[in-house]
């Protein structure tokens, strides 16, 4: 069941028509009962849909604690990761779910200013958002929202600078203040110290998308949508050499298999398949033998790998796992923001050696400083990325290591 893409629910900046579909039911149970909305968000089991998996109740009553007034809430809609194209969707097609859900958020923690945080390069997005704000401006549960946090809502869509990094949470806090996105070391976490240093939720898209729904259909309904104990859906982002390539919104827990070969129509070209990159190519890769793993965060997680953004970027035979992996560091590498030098030297040190030996120019102690540096770099920066560069490294080197050995040769 399709809970956040059912066609009928893309109705874009047209409040009318999202009410007609009952949207805002959400909202008024949250409001006729602010202390179960974050009960009813963990009995639903949210987890943080941005990539980390975090459980979103925890997150909510973090902030919830804190002293306000001030409090903000930032509606993460930054999305870069490579391979991921969610978040896009639901807020160009589907406005008022995602700002249900941000105000349903706004009440649980006392935050009277939201920020929807758009990339720049989403123009649609930014276009269909700003109309979708001043339909809710003038729509009454805004104010008995005011009302009820004891503070006027302001409801704001900010641009932030396009850049990847931006998207990282603390980065995203800084882009809203108006500043360069660098991201800063945590603790504290932005539900303790965020914009103008006053607590703040941060939050995936999707992952607002989903508490409206859950306030409005309730918790046993949410979990009842997923395979095997994982609640809720999920959207995957399936890539790569595949028949259909798309958005697909499954049930949480459904398997690798049924993804490519149902969903997805199968390989392209009648390939057979290779791997995955997952959550986009910042976690672990997939093989053939993870063809049943189910997709959820705890499954994947007990096989050494993330489900990240639903992001799966298939791979089918005859492609390079090792120019992909050049690739994807290279982005990485293209994207520091530069201000952890580990993360700035090491990133572009990892990029250059693959690339060489990719040309066939690799040196001899090559995979040597490769495995070092994959060992090295992880934790060494403020932020995610050099380790999301570093683990597509080493994943790659464990599972594709022939590859690796070939090219070398090949000098
Ligand atoms: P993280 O594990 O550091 O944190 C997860 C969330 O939990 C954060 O919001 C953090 O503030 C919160 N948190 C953790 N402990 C807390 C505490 N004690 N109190 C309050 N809040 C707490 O992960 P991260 O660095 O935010 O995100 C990493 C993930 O982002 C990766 O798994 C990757 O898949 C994903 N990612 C997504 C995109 C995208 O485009 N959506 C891009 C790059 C990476």
């Amino acid at each position: 069941m399709k809970v956040l893409t059912d066609e009928r629910r893309c109705v874009g900046a047209d409040l009318a028509a999202w009410v007609a579909l009952g949207g805002g039911e959400g909202l008024e149970r949250a409001l006729a009962d602010p202390a179960g909305i974050i009960p009813a968000i963990e009995a639903a089991g949210l987890r943080g849909l941005g990539g980390a998996g975090f459980p979103t109740h925890r997150k909510w009553a973090a902030v919830a604690a804190q002293p306000g007034p001030g409090k903000w809430v930032i509606c993460n809609g930054n999305e870069d990761e490579p391979g991921t194209f969610k978040d896009r969707f639901l807020l160009s097609r589907t406005p008022h779910q995602v700002i249900e859900g941000a105000l349903v958020a706004a009440l649980a923690v006392g935050a009277a200013t939201v920020a929807l945080y758009v990339n720049p390069r989403e123009e649609a997005a930014v276009r269909v958002l700003r109309e979708a704000v001043a339909q809710w401006e003038a729509h009454p549960l805004l104010a008995q929202l005011s009302e009820a946090i004891g503070e006027n809502l302001r409801l704001l869509v900010v641009t932030g600078s396009g850049l990847y990094v931006g998207g990282e949470e603390t980065a995203a806090v800084a882009s809203v203040m108006g500043g360069f996105p660098f991201p800063t070391l945590k603790p504290p976490y932005p539900a303790e110290r965020g914009v103008n240093g006053a607590p703040t939720l941060v939050n995936n898209v999707e992952t607002l998308a989903h508490a409206g729904q859950i306030l409005r259909g309730g918790p046993e309904w949410y979990r009842g949508l997923g395979l095997g104990g994982a609640p809720g859906t999920k959207l995957f982002s399936l890539s790569g050499d595949v028949l259909r390539p798309g958005l697909h919104e499954l049930p949480m827990g459904t398997s690798l298999r049924s993804l490519v070969f149902e969903h997805g129509e199968g390989m392209l070209g009648g390939k057979a398949f290779k791997a995955v990159f997952t959550g986009g190519p910042s976690n672990t890769l997939l093989t053939a033998d993870d063809l049943d793993a189910p997709l959820d965060f705890d499954s994947l997680r007990a096989r050494g790998s993330r489900l990240g953004t639903g992001a799966m970027i298939v791979v089918g035979e005859g492609t390079s796992i090792l120019r992909k992996t050049a690739e994807y560091v290279g982005f990485f590498a293209a994207n520091s923001c530069g201000q952890c030098p580990p993360c700035k030297i090491g990133t572009h040190q990892v990029s250059r050696i693959l690339e060489r030996i990719e040309a066939g120019a690799g040196r001899p102690g090559d995979l040597q400083a490769l495995e070092n540096l994959a060992e090295l770099l992880p934790g060494s920066g403020r932020c995610g990325l050099v380790d999301g560069a570093a683990t597509v490294l080493a994943s790659s080197l464990k599972t594709f290591g022939g590859e690796y050995e070939r090219a070398l040769r090949r000098r």
